[in-house]
Parts: C-alpha cells; sequence; structure tokens
C-alpha cells in the first residue's frame, strides 16, 4: 500500500502519506517507544490507504473514519498495543483540544479544519470518559507523533527499517 499509494499528499500538509508514517515512526523509535508503539505509529493513518480515499475525503467535507478501518485491519494481526492508539489517535486530538488550549494553538490550518469534522474539542463529560481509556496516555504521545510528523524533506530511515519491530510485534500476537 505504501509502494502504491504513499505518495500521495498527507491531507493538506506538506509532506506524502509515506513521509508521514516514516516520520511518526522514526519520532517513536527516538523516544524508545514499544516495538508495539513503533508499529502503531507507523501505520496509525493506514485506514487512508485501506480505503484509497486519500485527499478526496476532506475534499467533500466528510469525515473518513480512517482510525476505524485501520483498527480493524490491524486488530487482525496485531495486539491491541498495535491497534488501540490507532484506534483512539483521532479521539486523543479532540481530547487534547479539550483540555489543552496550548495544544489548539499549535495544530496545523489542515489540522485544525480536519478537527470540526471530527467532532470539534472533546466536552468535559468526553474527556473524562477519555481518561479512562486503558491505552489513554500511547494514544496522546502517538497523536502528538503524528501532530509533529509533518516535515519536508526531513531524512528519516526508510520503510525496510522498520520491518524488524513488525516481525516482533507480530510474534507477540502469535504468543499472546
Ligand atoms: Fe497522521
Amino acid at each position: 500500500m505504501f509502494e502504491t499509494q504513499g505518495a500521495e499528499q498527507y491531507f493538506g500538509e506538506p509532506v506524502s502519506q509515506l513521509e508521514h508514517a516514516l516520520q511518526t515512526a522514526h519520532r517513536a523509535a527516538l523516544n524508545h517507544a514499544t516495538d508495539a508503539l513503533v508499529v502503531a505509529a507507523l501505520l496509525h493513518d493506514i485506514g487512508h490507504l485501506l480505503s484509497g480515499e486519500a485527499e478526496s475525503s476532506r475534499e467533500l467535507g466528510v469525515d473518513a473514519w480512517h482510525e476505524h478501518a485501520g483498527f480493524t485491519f490491524l486488530s487482525r494481526h496485531f495486539s491491541p498495543d498495535v491497534a488501540e492508539p490507532v484506534r483512539l489517535h483521532v479521539a486523543a486530538k479532540r481530547y487534547l483540544c479539550g483540555v489543552d488550549e496550548r495544544y489548539v494553538r499549535q495544530l496545523s490550518p489542515a489540522s485544525t479544519q480536519s478537527l470540526a469534522l471530527q467532532g470539534g474539542p472533546m466536552s468535559d463529560e468526553e474527556a473524562a470518559a477519555f481518561a479512562a481509556e486503558p491505552y489513554l496516555l500511547d494514544a496522546i504521545v502517538l497523536r502528538r507523533w503524528d501532530d509533529a510528523a509533518k516535515i519536508p524533506g526531513l531524512d528519516v530511515p526508510p520503510l525496510a527499517s522498520y520491518l524488524p519491530h513488525i516481525e516482533r510485534a507480530l510474534v507477540q500476537r502469535v504468543g499472546s
């Protein structure tokens, strides 16, 4: 999927889908994340590539629910350590917007625009429910790496360098 669709632009940001995935994964690796969270970072937007919808959904003004498509796909192959942060990564943005004003101000224009489509900032009630998610912290760190992974031309390790992480995460799934 990255080979066939990875070159597509990442929703109004100055990077491609593949560049965005690699930058997110690299931040996870730099922060000594677990294999599962590195894989989650690499594949957090796989839902966009699964549906092939890429640029069109934002232009049409609909929320494509890509995190649920990604979650369903990843759940077939990986443990919840990979799939759950992916499922929660859009909600994590709505959560952070609800609880942290500084976070709202640093969002990119495209991310601010998609926030409205995704339901806007969480209410206090929604935020309290979200804070009880078992994968809250993983979802929040993934979200922050995601937000920062939009730097044009950044030199980061290639897709193949994550195969060992993916293989270890798959093994953990088989063994669990
Ligand atoms: Fe992303």
